[in-house]
This record gives structure tokens, sequence and C-alpha cells, in this order.
């Protein structure tokens, strides 16, 4: 009898490796044919506001893909899937390229967009031709200095500190403002937070959501912001839903907020219909 159970507990298993892997494969075969034939994949755009003057100063891009079978799949699945795929680096072209030819086309038609700051992955940042990429974008689409942000994660910064801060001063050079997204989540180390070379903390959504609810996210916030404020560094809160988090961030001189309270990402038109002057 046990060994039976054990037969079936095998079978299931396995049969349930299958079918993930299956989906993986499938899921990676519709991934390369969005990135050829350029449908399905899209950037949506989000706000970053201002509290103390309560305009738009920035812009966040989020990577979109809809298939035609599949349906909508998520960023935090498809972004790690064309990092295992090899993927990412045509993925990384492909959604730049759109932010730059976005920008081109809104300036083109008077509209001033501010700064728009796109996610990158691990890999993704240590992409061998990302600076000369950016600077070719620059070029191509004649962008105004500054306009291309970044955002990168505590893990990605973790490794090779020293190479990182020196593409870190490289990126800088062309006036690109870089943050540490998700800030509090990972393996930060305070140590040497002041040696990189950015300008903008944006704390996890986990803390915002938090807020209220228990002391301690409280309390977490106002020692980000206090080191933030010593640092020099901007600090921007992600995740904002209702207004009483609003008021607590307001109350801690957090700079920028960004979420749903203002507005969730939305298509190009819809965007700059509502946001850009
Ligand atoms: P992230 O960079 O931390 O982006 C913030 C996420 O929070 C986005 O999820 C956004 O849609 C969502 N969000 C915004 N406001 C609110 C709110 O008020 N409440 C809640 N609950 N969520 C809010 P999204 O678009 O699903 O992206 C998830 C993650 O995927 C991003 O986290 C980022 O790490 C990654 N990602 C997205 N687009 C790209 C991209 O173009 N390239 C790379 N490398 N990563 C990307
Ligand atoms: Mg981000
Ligand atoms: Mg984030
Ligand atoms: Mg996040």
């Amino acid at each position: 009898r046990a060994k039976l159970e054990g037969r079936n507990s095998y079978r299931l298993y396995s049969v349930t490796l299958d079918a993930q892997e299956h989906l993986w494969l499938t899921m990676e075969t519709a991934l390369r044919n969005a990135i050829d034939s350029g449908h399905g994949l899209s950037l949506y755009y989000q706000p970053l506001v201002e509290l103390s003057s309560n305009q738009v100063v920035s812009i966040e891009a989020l990577a979109r893909w809809h298939d035609p079978q599949l349906g909508d799949i998520q960023p935090s699945d498809f972004i790690p899937l064309a990092e295992r795929s090899g993927l990412i680096q045509p993925l990384s072209q492909l959604l730049m390229r759109s932010l730059a030819r976005q920008l081109r086309q809104w300036l083109d038609e008077g509209l001033q967009p501010p700064p728009v700051a796109i996610n990158l992955s691990v890999q993704q940042f240590w992409q061998q031709s990302l600076v000369s990429d950016i600077k070719a974008l620059y070029q191509e689409f004649a962008l105004p200095k500054g306009i291309l942000n970044f955002e990168l994660t505590e893990s990605v910064l973790l490794n090779k500190q020293s190479q990182a801060i020196a593409l870190l001063k490289e990126l800088r050079a062309l006036g690109c403002d870089i943050a540490m997204d998700d800030f509090g989540t990972g393996y930060s180390s305070l140590s040497y937070l002041h040696e990189l070379p950015i300008t903008t903390l944006k704390i996890d959504q986990s803390f915002i959501q938090q807020l209220g609810d228990n002391l301690g996210s409280e309390t977490i916030l106002a020692a980000i912001t206090g080191m933030a404020k010593g640092l020099k560094l901007k600090v921007v809160a992600e995740g904002v839903e209702t207004n009483a988090q609003r008021e607590a961030l307001t109350h801690h001189q957090v700079d920028l907020i960004q979420g749903y309270l203002i507005c969730s990402p939305q298509p190009a038109p819809a965007f700059s219909h509502q946001y850009l002057r």
C-alpha cells in the first residue's frame, strides 16, 4: 500500500512538472513571437506626483504583455521568463526603443513630458551595451538630456559593487536619475548606500500599505526619510492607495507619491490626454 501511494504521488508530481514545463515552453515561444513581431508588448505610464506642488514631476513606464491565447501576463512573470530564456536583451531593446519613440512623439505633439523612468532587471543592468544603447537612443530620437531615468532593485546593486558604482556614474553622466526600487525589501547594505551614486529611494509598497495598521511601518518610514535626507536622496512612496497614507507620507516629508490613489498605469494616449500639456 505504501508502495502504491508512493508511486501515485510520484506520478502526480511528474505530471505537474510536465504541465509546468509545457506552460513555460508555450510562454517562451509566445514571448519570442511577441518580441519578433512587436505585437502584444507595450508600455503603460503611471504618474509620480510631488507632494509639495501637487504636480506630476515624473513618470514610471511599466511593461505590459497581452497574448491572444494566453491573455494578460504580468511583468513579474514575463521579465523573469525573459531572463531565463535569453530573451531579456531583445525585450529590453524593444521596450527602451518604444519609450524613446513615445517621448519623441509627445515632444513632436508639443507636449512637455517630465522624465520617464524604466525598470532595469539584473541582466539588463549588466548588459555590455547598456550605456551605448542609451546614448544611441538619445541621438536617434533627439531626446532632451535627462529625460530617461532608471529604477533598479537593491539585489541588482548587491554584487560587484565597484563595477556597479562605475556603471551608475556613467548613467548619471547622461543626466539619468537612478532610483533604488522596492527599498526595504532586499538585502540593503546600509554601509555602502552612501557610496552609490543614486538619486532616489523608492520605498516598497508593502510598507506604505501597512501605514495606519501598525506603528512599526510608520517608524520604518520615519527612519528611511531621515536617512534619505541625510544622504540628500529624494524619497518616493509607491503603492499609495488611500488619503490616510498620503497624509502620513506628507507628515514624514516624502517627496513624491505614486499609486492608485492618483492613477493606475495607463496606455500612452490615455496618459497623455490626462496628464500632459
Ligand atoms: P515596480 O517597478 O516596483 O512597479 C510597481 C508595481 O506596482 C507595478 O506593478 C504597478 O502597476 C503597481 N502599482 C502601482 N500603483 C499601485 C498601487 O497603488 N497599489 C498596488 N497594489 N500596486 C500598484 P506591475 O506593472 O505589475 O510591475 C511589477 C514589477 O515588474 C515592477 O515592480 C518591476 O519590478 C517589473 N517590471 C515592470 N515593467 C518592467 C520593465 O519594463 N522592465 C523590467 N525589467 N521590469 C519591469
Ligand atoms: Mg519600478
Ligand atoms: Mg517598486
Ligand atoms: Mg514593487
